[in-house]
């Protein structure tokens, strides 16, 4: 198959089905960036009033910059991933000291920025100033793969490389943006992960996994074999004197607010948790109000299950069992924090049913 029919087939179904983003309608490198970083494993309905909250509070990088980061994150609260909101704070301030506020466009300078990798930086470069990169998302990889009918997994380095090089012999280098953009949008509107439009699709003549069968296994994946469970107990103390949190200081959720916390590697019966520090101790002497399981929470390399007790007690007995660590707020200070997305969840619920 000919890449200029290739590129013209897409070039004209873009023009005509491609969806009117705001990130789409501009050249601004630090708008796009601003999408990309929002974007990334997220679905542009979810994604879309979170672009458009950052745009409105912070229209220029020295804004978001100049910005508090516990205020950058309460305004990605519920998003996930949430390093990517610390990188991109610090990306921010970067740019201001080290490109005095002019967001970079080249590759290479994109590429020095706190968190973005070789997929941002290529599609940065490419819309905002045309840099002939092939950006490789997971709707490319499966447009690749479906298109080539390519059977190399494509988690893999041997993938990696391969499906990069395909990438860069298919970019259209008249108009690589326009292109890259396309590329994205036909593997998220028509070749879908499941039911993909082939009738639809631009290139339905030429692809080759429709012609043999196989685009129900395209593409293929190396199935991980790694997924740590791990079962956290949260303690919400109601107290007269407030309610205790902390910053978690590492790991998933660095950087966002929980309550205090006891962590097993194994599933606890009732009974067990019971008997772990601190609630051994401070149980006897409180009241149990209420305790919670929430649905299984999974993460890339890990599932979280998480139970939560409500128990009334003091701050004294909080203290004397649990030290001074924590800060202490009361029901309304807890919506101006940022929380994970679980505990978020669970306090927006808590707060219908439980004024405190
Ligand atoms: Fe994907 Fe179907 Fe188009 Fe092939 S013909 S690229 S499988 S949508």
């Amino acid at each position: 198959m000919k890449n200029q029919n290739l590129h013209f087939a897409l070039r004209q179904w873009y023009r005509e089905a491609g969806r009117d983003l705001p990130w789409r309608r501009t050249q601004d490198a630090y708008r796009i960036w601003l999408s990309e970083v929002i974007m990334q494993q997220t679905r542009i309905e979810q994604g879309l009033p979170y672009y458009q909250r950052f745009v409105a509070k912070y229209p220029t990088v020295e804004s978001l910059a100049a910005a508090e980061v516990s205020e950058v994150m309460k305004l990605w609260e519920g998003l996930g991933y949430y390093s990517r909101a610390r990188n991109m704070h610090h990306a921010a301030q970067m740019v201001v000291e080290e490109h005095q506020g002019s967001f970079p466009q080249e590759y290479q300078a994109l590429r020095s920025l706190k968190g973005v990798g070789d997929y941002t930086a290529s599609a940065v470069a490419s819309f905002s100033a045309g840099e002939s990169r092939a950006v490789l998302d997971g709707n490319v990889f499966r447009v690749l793969s479906r298109l080539y009918d390519e059977s190399t997994p494509i988690n893999t380095p041997a993938g990696q490389k391969l499906f990069s090089k395909l990438a860069e012999e298919l970019l259209d280098r008249d108009d690589p943006g326009t292109h890259n953009q396309a590329m994205m949008e036909l593997g998220a509107t028509v070749c879908t992960p499941r039911q993909p439009k082939c009738n639809s699709c631009p290139w339905q003549e030429h692809c080759l996994a429709r012609t043999r069968g196989t685009v129900a296994e395209r593409p293929v994946k190396k199935k991980k074999t790694y997924d740590r469970q791990r079962h956290l107990l949260y303690i919400f103390f109601q107290t007269a004197e407030g309610i205790p949190v902390e910053k978690r200081a590492s790991g998933i959720w660095q950087g966002l607010y929980q309550f205090p916390l006891v962590e097993s590697t194994q599933a606890l019966e009732l009974d067990q948790w019971r008997a772990q520090n601190p609630l051994d101790s401070l149980l006897p002497h409180s009241e149990l109000l209420l305790r919670e399981v929430l649905p299984a929470h999974k993460l890339s390399h890990q599932t979280l299950h998480i139970h939560i007790y409500t128990l009334k007690t003091s701050k004294e007995r909080v203290v004397s069992a649990l030290g001074h660590g924590y800060q202490w707020v009361y029901g309304e200070t807890l919506s101006q924090l940022a929380f994970p997305r679980p505990l978020r969840k669970w306090l927006d619920k808590k707060q219908l049913i439980l004024p405190f």
